[in-house]
């Protein structure tokens, strides 16, 4: 039978989910894919899915299979072939090259004892290594000024990037490429034009900004939507062994991520109709879908 829900479109939306393979998905990492999965849908564009498993030493071996199987389970759909970060490594040299090219990266030796617990680095070594150092991480000179975005769910924000997290590590004391610089390298690559993701991204978000626009990367626009915390107030995680999602009850797994993003639950018998529902309602609330087109 024909499922009801719309496959990936004819828009110029491009939108991802991009989960670390660092174990199945739980309960938290389901709302940011439900909400990305809608976005889309609702815009009538594409959804595609990103193995972020560049953090090597976090990787579970067969946790990204466990995350498709699951997203499948919930009945949401990719669009493209899924990409593994670590299979494009040459995609994030170049971008390091490149920076590194303008001028706008060091090597830094500091180790993490050496540095303020928190506030921004205090620029120990942007003028060159101190006697005798030698480089460990690759930082990101962070250019001054406030940076000024909209969020589509916490509405306007400004950060000082210099000032608040000053020059960051784009390539780690371990050898690999740091979060910062893949994610932004990637979404443009891929043409990502809306990122839908957890709130605790959205600190990351003026730095990622900030990167694209030193390699002529056009950011996309974004929304941060809302987090589960356990009983200690901290985010849901892999970490602290939040448990997989419920693939046995997809409709209240399903119904329990929709109300954390602020809905009320759907009296729906199955998980295509509860997807044509949450449609209707999500496009409702933040714009698109209207009927698709006949024939
Ligand atoms: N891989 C990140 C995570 O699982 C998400 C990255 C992003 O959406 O920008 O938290």
């Amino acid at each position: 039978m024909a499922s009801s829900v719309p496959v990936g479109g004819q828009s110029d939306y491009r939108g991802r989910f991009a989960p670390s393979p660092s174990g199945p998905l739980h309960n938290g990492s389901l709302i940011a894919a439900m909400a990305s999965f809608l976005d889309a849908r609702a815009h009538h564009g594409r959804w595609l899915l990103r193995i972020e498993d560049i953090d090597m030493p976090r990787v579970v071996p067969g946790a990204d299979r466990a995350i498709m199987h699951q997203l499948h389970a919930m009945g949401m759909h990719w669009d493209e072939e899924p990409v593994w970060q670590s299979q494009r490594l040459h995609l994030y040299q170049a971008a390091f090259d490149k920076l590194a090219l303008a001028g706008d990266v060091y090597g830094c030796a500091c180790t993490r004892q050496e540095l303020p617990p928190d506030g921004p680095y205090p620029g120990t070594c942007r003028h060159g290594l101190p006697e005798g150092r030698q480089a460990r991480a690759w930082r990101f000179r962070a250019s001054q000024g406030v940076d000024h975005f909209i969020d589509r769910w916490h509405g306007p924000q400004q950060q000082d990037v210099s000032a608040h997290v000053g020059d960051f590590i784009i390539k780690r004391a371990d050898g690999l490429w740091a979060y910062q610089l893949v994610v932004v390298v990637d979404d443009g690559a891929q043409g990502i034009t809306h990122i839908v993701r957890g709130t605790d991204l959205l600190d990351s978000t003026a730095r990622q900004r900030m990167l694209a626009r030193h390699l002529g990367l056009e950011y996309p626009s974004v929304m941060h939507v809302p987090l589960l915390l356990d009983d200690a107030g901290r985010k849901l995680s892999k970490q602290n062994h939040a448990a997989a999602m419920d693939i046995n009850r997809p409709l209240d797994t399903l119904n329990q991520a929709w109300q954390a993003l602020g809905f009320e639950a759907l009296a729906a018998q199955d998980i295509d109709t509860f997807w044509t529902m949450a449609l209707e309602r999500w496009a409702n609330r933040y714009g698109q879908r209207q009927p698709d087109p006949v024939g």
